[in-house]
């Protein structure tokens, strides 16, 4: 799933392909991934321009001249990608593609979503606030007002938790999926089964240095393509060779040389090197 690296990266890349571009035409051909009748969602879309393009956690949000804002979940596999006028398709823009958006210069937009879990909704801008406040997301961790002592409260709120699913909820910190906290967890030297309450405070210094850190790389080298996941541009990410242990079960640490483990923690699958990672 398309986390904080790869959905920034998508939102930096349109943004500056799209923003102040009109909507001339949308074409749906799989309604459900749009959250309201089409007749509604195309009145409300056509013939508006676009503000700009944000993000809160992994949401796409696309602000419309109209009052009106435009979010896009991309979950599992969703992607979205750009052609300019006259540039010829390649098969992952046409492969699996759900909703097509053309604009007055006539450049398209693609979203295509293979395993469709994907959503696109409408929302009102002066409404987003609010919900967002329902969503309960957590703080965005590359936000300069996020500090050390803010994490160290969320972690407080849930002492009994395990730090590799603490990672994981939105609802602590937002953006941050299955890759990222297992290699936010190893540049930290954290075991992913340690409880947010037992963490030492040298600790939680490394994994909050950690976060920023391996965030930033990976979204340097614009997030990783380990499954479906391409940029704005339909390229592939470039940090899956810079993985340390996310997808490395059986494979050699690349610091100790140990092998890396993996098990499961509700669910989801940690992995870990058990000996750079003690428990
Ligand atoms: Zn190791």
């Amino acid at each position: 799933m398309p986390e904080l690296p790869e959905v920034e990266t998508i939102r930096r890349q349109l943004n500056g392909l799209i923003a102040g571009k009109r909507i001339k035409q949308v074409r749906v051909s799989l309604p459900k991934m749009v959250r309201l009748p089409l007749a509604i969602f195309k009145k409300i879309v056509v013939g508006a321009k676009i503000n700009c393009v944000a993000r809160r956690a992994k949401i796409l949000i696309f602000e419309l001249s109209n009052g009106w804002s435009l979010l896009v979940h991309l979950k599992l596999s969703g992607r979205m990608i750009f052609r300019k006028k006259g540039e010829e398709l390649q098969e992952q823009d046409i492969k699996w593609n759900h909703l097509i958006y053309y604009f007055g210069d006539n450049s398209r937009l693609f979203h295509n979503d293979l395993r469709q879990f994907g959503w696109v909704k409408l929302i009102e801008t002066d409404k987003l606030a609010d919900f967002f406040v329902k969503e309960k997301f957590g703080p965005e961790p590359l936000d300069k007002d996020f500090t050390p002592d803010d994490f160290i409260a969320i972690l407080q709120r849930r002492p009994k938790i395990k730090i590799k699913q603490f990672l994981m909820d939105p609802q602590n910190i937002a953006g941050i999926g299955n890759i990222y906290s297992d290699e936010i967890l190893f540049c930290a030297r954290t075991h992913p089964l340690r409880r947010a309450g037992d963490l030492r405070p040298s600790e939680i210094k490394k994994i909050f240095d950690g976060i920023r850190k391996i965030l930033l790389q990976a979204l340097e080298l614009r997030g990783s393509s380990d499954r479906d996941y391409l940029d704005a541009f339909g390229r592939e990410g470039e940090y899956v060779p810079r993985l340390k242990v996310y997808g490395r079960e059986g494979e050699k640490c690349k610091k100790c040389l140990g092998l890396i483990c993996r098990l499961k923690i509700n669910g989801r699958s940690a992995h870990f090197c058990p000996a750079c990672q003690k428990l």
